[in-house]
């Protein structure tokens, strides 16, 4: 299984590997991708590593999400903290292809999802850093999927602070009703399974909050598509 997910990384030469800087012919070479890659069980609802697969975590029974489901690839840490920060802040959309197929690799064969929509930017985050990193791979993960995808459905009209500067119940406060839903694209939603795509779930909040726009708007369920989950939340 690794290493035909591996051999699918063969695409561009020559390439340096984000993650060894070894010149191949892929942006992230197949030995790392085996190494740092590997699945792992996780809570079906939140994506937290856990010891069993099929399981769901004791905070998402006392407390379940609006999200129904997160499929994730991999942990946020090392190597893929550093892969991350590069491709949201330092321009490396070339990277672009790779987490897509890295993410899509993760997700189940038949993931029940009829629409992709990324989690998207404030307009000031857009203007500072140039693109929409989880369009980026929203829309390269649909097309590997052969799913529609839309970047202006769910948006972020007003900027938040940095949710990375925040407690818990401050990003809650924060991001209550940061997300609406555009009105031109609201038909598009109507009784829709929705998969929302991200770079990295940590508290699931902004997952919690995205999640709940939609469902207020009429779509039928939500599912998180994560490239990478923090270890706690
Ligand atoms: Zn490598
Ligand atoms: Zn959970």
């Amino acid at each position: 299984m690794l290493s035909a997910v591996a051999n699918h990384f063969f695409c561009h030469w020559p390439s340096q590997c984000g993650v060894c800087r070894q010149w191949g012919t892929q942006a992230l070479c197949p030995d790392c991708v085996a190494r740092f890659a590997a699945p792992s069980t996780r809570c079906m609802r939140c994506g937290l590593r856990l010891g069993l697969a099929g399981m769901v975590c004791g905070n998402c029974l006392r407390e379940p999400p609006a999200f129904v489901k997160t499929c994730c690839a991999v942990d946020y840490g090392f190597p893929w903290d550093r892969v991350i920060t590069a491709f949201k802040f330092e321009d490396r959309l070339d990277w672009a292809p790779a987490l897509a197929k890295l993410l899509h690799h993760a997700l189940p064969a038949a993931p029940e999802v009829d629409l992709v929509l990324p989690i998207p930017l404030s307009a000031q985050r857009l203007a500072e850093r140039g693109y929409k990193q989880a369009w980026e791979m929203a829309r390269r993960v649909a097309a590997l999927r052969r799913l529609p995808a839309h970047q202006d459905c769910l948006l972020r009209p007003w900027d938040t602070a940095h949710q990375a500067d925040l407690g818990r119940r401050e990003r809650q406060l924060n991001l209550r009703r940061a997300f609406m839903v555009d009105t031109r694209h609201r038909a598009l939603l109507q009784g829709q399974r929705i998969a929302l795509v991200d770079d990295v779930m940590t508290t699931g909040t902004t997952a919690q909050e995205a999640s709940s726009a939609l469902l207020r708007a009429g779509a039928q369920n939500v599912q998180m598509w994560v490239l990478a989950r923090t270890e706690s939340a």
